[in-house]
């Protein structure tokens, strides 16, 4: 970066250029096999087969337009902001999660950040995080001026390793917070051990994970918070929206307030008088009626949704795991259901005689799979996000310079198996993909042996 760059050509441009979605990865289904001619279905469609898969896939977000008149009716009694439908969609969400409340926010990263504004979490503390996640993930704990500490994941599983979280325990640690990644329980019995046993707070990122279950309890119910994105891309889409389930009565009037300027908990959104005064720090980050609205009407289709993903995942992993270099990745024991928002699996490009993890993936995408190679490959913990803020005027008056040194930073936190993940990763895009058929899974897994096939063609290509 040039030194001369300004502040606001900074704040334009990022460091990385312009990186678009939730994500920050973009969704390659490629059309390149369209031309294809007939009578070659055994070749690869990136060296001009046929592709395994054509048609296109289920559209995601889904809308039924005969949903459309109870939207029009929100809009036409004038009631838009916070009311009754925004309370039904969060004693829905509540039950359907299997927690006491649920706090409907405006999406996913502010659930995060509230979570750890009304949990205390601040100067000094230390938050253990999984670093297979994105930005959005950490916010909230730089929010609160706390330090995000990663401990490296297992790569078999892609989740936050509690081995790894032992290690980094310290008088300072305050919270633990996994990422139940591409929807994918992380395992949350023994991180709540080791919760108990020091006295940590488990704020668990769900914002992939709408219906995870662990020995049929969801994830989301096992920390003292579940937070959750609506975001179009998941698994229950609402444009933007978000929530937070709690068991805790204290905890939930606390974020209530917060989420409504700092007002009692008791003050209905919309009710003014002389005698309402924000009487602690709050935010404003409530759901309109509208989107709580169009939350209720995805909430009747996700059960039916999650169903097939998962009749479709179960099929999918197998099939894929006859061949050779592939390893879907490995769920924890007493797993029994998975969001799907993504099918990940570990490629092996020794199996496919040397063939590049990224030349797999377009090869993959030519044949209308819709894949992409997962997280872009440099940590969280390298990115300008931690950079800029450890060494903002507001950390370096609360922190030692030492303790702020960004190389030492990233040699405490580096993970070599999230690294290693990195490189080896393939995600399927599944939250549309497995609302397929079980023909459209065959299509999947013909598409790879193809790959497997020909990868000694295909490396020279
Ligand atoms: C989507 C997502 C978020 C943020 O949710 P938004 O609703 O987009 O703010 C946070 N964490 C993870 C893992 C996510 O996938």
């Amino acid at each position: 970066m040039k030194t001369n760059l300004t502040r606001r050509s900074f704040l334009k441009t990022g460091s990385l250029g312009a990186v678009g979605g939730a994500l920050g990865v973009a969704t390659a289904t490629s059309a390149a096999g369209a031309t294809a001619k007939k009578g070659d279905a055994g070749t690869p469609a990136i060296i001009g087969g046929t592709p395994a898969h054509k048609g296109g896939w289920p559209r995601w977000p889904h809308w039924d337009g005969a949903d459309d008149p109870q939207i029009a009716d929100v809009m036409k009694k004038g009631v838009w902001s916070r009311a009754k439908l925004v309370t039904e969609f969060e004693n829905q969400w509540a039950k359907t999660i299997g927690n006491k409340f649920a706090l409907a926010v405006v999406n996913g990263t502010n659930a995060l950040s509230a979570a750890f504004m009304e949990l205390d979490v601040g100067p000094g503390d230390e938050v253990i995080i999984s670093p297979y996640t994105f930005s959005a993930t950490i916010f909230g704990v730089l929010y609160q001026k706390a330090i995000p500490v990663f401990a490296d994941i297992d790569p078999t599983t892609y989740q936050i390793d509690p081995e790894k979280i032992r290690a980094k325990i310290t008088p300072r640690t305050k919270a633990i917070l996994p990422v139940h990644i591409c929807g994918f329980p992380s395992d949350m019995e023994n991180i709540m051990k080791i919760a108990r046993e020091h006295k940590l707070f488990v704020v668990e990122d769900c914002c992939q994970a709408h219906l995870s279950a662990i020995n049929g309890r969801n994830v989301g119910t096992f920390g003292n918070a579940g937070c959750f994105s609506f975001q179009t891309s998941k698994v229950l889409p609402i444009g933007e929206g978000g929530a937070i389930t709690t068991d805790d009565a204290g905890f939930k009037d606390r974020l209530y307030s917060y989420h409504n300027y700092g007002y009692a908990s008791s003050i209905a959104p919309g009710t003014y008088a002389s005698t309402i005064h924000s009487f602690r720090l709050g935010n404003k980050i409530r759901m309109a009626e509208y989107q709580a609205a169009i939350g209720l009407i995805q909430l009747k289709k996700l059960e039916s949704q999650h169903r097939t993903r998962n009749e479709n995942g179960t099929w999918l992993r197998a099939k894929l795991a006859e061949i050779p270099g592939i390893k879907p990745v490995r769920l924890y024991e007493g797993v029994n259901s998975v969001s799907y928002y993504m099918c990940p699996f570990i490629y092996d490009a020794r199996a496919f005689k040397g063939l590049p993890r990224d030349k797999f993936v377009k090869a993959l995408a030519a044949e209308g799979v819709s894949v992409t190679p997962g997280y872009p490959n440099d940590p969280l913990y390298t990115q300008g996000l931690l950079r800029e803020t450890l060494s903002s005027t507001v950390y370096r008056k609360l922190y030692p310079s030492a303790e702020l040194d960004f190389e030492k930073y990233k040699e405490r936190n580096h993970c070599p198996k999230l690294i290693e993940t990195f490189q080896t990763s393939v995600w399927l895009s599944s939250t549309n993909m497995f609302l397929g058929s079980k023909q459209d899974m065959a299509d999947i897994v013909d598409a790879v042996w193809k790959i497997h096939r020909h990868a000694e063609k295909l490396n020279k290509g």
